[in-house]
């Protein structure tokens, strides 16, 4: 598999080529879903006993397939949590790849766990964390939190000398669905804060007084969040710190979304109480332009983590000199065999510097703020509530939910703008709103100006 041939080289340069326009073209065409039985009469049959030939694969790619997916990236891409990695970072990620290292263990990965740490480190940075506090890349939010989830179950269930018991976690109503979901995979119960707005400390210890003793007793840990996925609300971390401390639970944070906003010196201070947290989850492939996948898991006691982390087997049995037994990934987090995940990070860190993060995350949140000038100024459209980090809810008065759906196809259709509408509960009742979350530098006014006319 590895004879350099002339087909070969032809090949890298071809996917060079491609590489280097895709990440220059910074506005490329919106692709839309298709069917399987369209993308399979396009791809026609590609695994064969003897292959299709890597130029045959690699057009059909470039050519049709690709066309069937959507570039996170455009400018005017603002539904759900949108990326726009940098140039700097997408090249490492190709170089990571061309480098072939494990990740797992210092052994095999120390020059690159090593880059890993000096990013790693920087981001504990800005949590306000005290020394001793580090972290490790997951593939993203969802296996971070699962990480930290079960470094909290494993310390509750020592701490009580092992029972088996299942555990509940509280979180509010407008946690990210992985908590729920990763709750499943640790077979804990869920119990919500319902709230429209963040959850407080008071919130809190109002729903801890509602559990009855064995519920109590169950109870290990809270998760706050660092800026919800649909709205960008921030949960009182402050408060919620002080109760979790008083009561004895484990207070993670999940800021998978906004978590890059402590880098943002206009909304710092939202995130005070942070810094109390025993885990937090930030992932670099949403507001920190990495590529994906690439979230982090941070702990205020690494130890924790390693105790309920760390495999054991005579074949991972890693031992060398004192030297190679330094920091192993694979003891923090679920994942064993990975991924050199923040090392894109790293290179775009090291090349652009952190003041350039902070200026670009700035932009998100400015984009944000002038988005909600323009909707204001818009006779049909009213804001649904400020904005807040990078995330716009609006309305468009007299539009039914089917409306939204239109304004998202004819957008789409018509290569202009992904943007999709998400249900707001105010008062009881749910709505069908738009929604803008800002995560590109380069989207402009008139981006903004540009889908706020389709709503005329
Ligand atoms: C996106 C998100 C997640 C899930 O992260 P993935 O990287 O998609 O697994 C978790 N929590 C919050 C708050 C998020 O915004």
């Amino acid at each position: 598999m590895h004879n350099i041939d002339i087909d070969l080289v032809e090949m890298t340069l071809d996917v060079m080529k491609y590489a280097i326009n895709r990440i220059t073209n910074v506005s490329p065409d919106l692709g839309k879903p298709m069917k399987e039985e369209e993308l399979k009469a396009l791809a026609g049959e590609t695994i064969t006993a003897d292959g299709i030939g890597g130029e045959k694969a690699f057009h059909l790619f470039r050519d049709k397939l690709v066309k069937a997916t959507i570039p996170i990236d455009h400018p005017r891409h603002l539904a759900f949590v949108p990326a726009a990695p940098t140039r700097a970072a997408i090249m490492f990620d190709l170089v990571t790849s061309a480098s072939s290292i494990h990740g797992a263990f210092w052994l095999e990965g120390a020059g690159g766990i090593f880059l890993e740490n000096e990013a790693m480190k920087w981001l504990v940075s800005l949590t306000g964390m005290p020394e001793g506090a580090h972290g490790v890349f997951t593939s993203g939010g969802t296996a971070a939190n699962l990480s930290a989830m079960v470094t909290a179950r494993e310390k509750w269930r020592k701490e009580r000398s092992n029972e088996m018991e299942r555990g509940i976690v509280i979180t509010s109503s407008g946690a990210h669905s992985s908590i729920k979901a990763m709750a499943k995979v640790i077979d804990a119960d869920v119990m919500l804060v319902e709230t429209e707005d963040q959850m407080t400390g008071e919130m809190l210890q109002a729903r801890i007084a509602e559990l009855d003793t064995d519920q109590r007793r169950r109870l290990f840990a809270v998760v706050g969040t660092g800026g919800t996925t649909n709205a960008g609300i921030i949960d009182d971390l402050q408060g919620i710190a002080r109760i979790c401390k008083k009561e004895n639970l484990w207070f993670h944070v999940d800021a998978a979304y906004g978590g890059a906003a402590l880098v943002a010196d206009s909304a710092r201070h939202l995130f005070n109480g942070i810094e109390e947290a025993n885990s937090i989850t930030i992932d670099p492939h949403k507001w920190l332009f990495s590529p994906y996948d690439c979230g982090a898991v941070i702990y205020r006691n690494m130890e924790l983590a390693k105790s309920a982390h760390a495999q054991e087997g005579s074949y991972l049995d890693i031992f060398y000199d004192e030297g190679a037994n330094g920091f192993n990934p694979a003891d923090y987090q679920i994942q064993l065999t990975r991924r050199l995940r923040g090392l894109p990070l790293w290179f775009s860190l090291a090349t652009h510097g952190t003041k350039k993060y902070r200026w670009a995350v700035e932009r998100g949140i400015s984009l944000a703020l002038l988005a909600g000038r323009l909707i204001e100024e818009h006779p049909e459209l009213e804001l649904v509530r400020e904005p807040a980090l990078s995330c716009v809810l609006f309305r468009r008065r007299g539009w039914t939910p089917e409306d939204y759906k239109m304004w998202t196809y004819r957008n789409h259709k018509a290569n202009i703008a992904l943007v999709a509408p998400t249900k707001w509960k105010s008062q009881g009742e749910s709505q069908t709103v738009a929604r803008f979350c800002f995560i590109n530098p380069d989207t402009t006014e008139e981006d903004i100006r540009m889908i706020l006319n389709t709503m005329d």
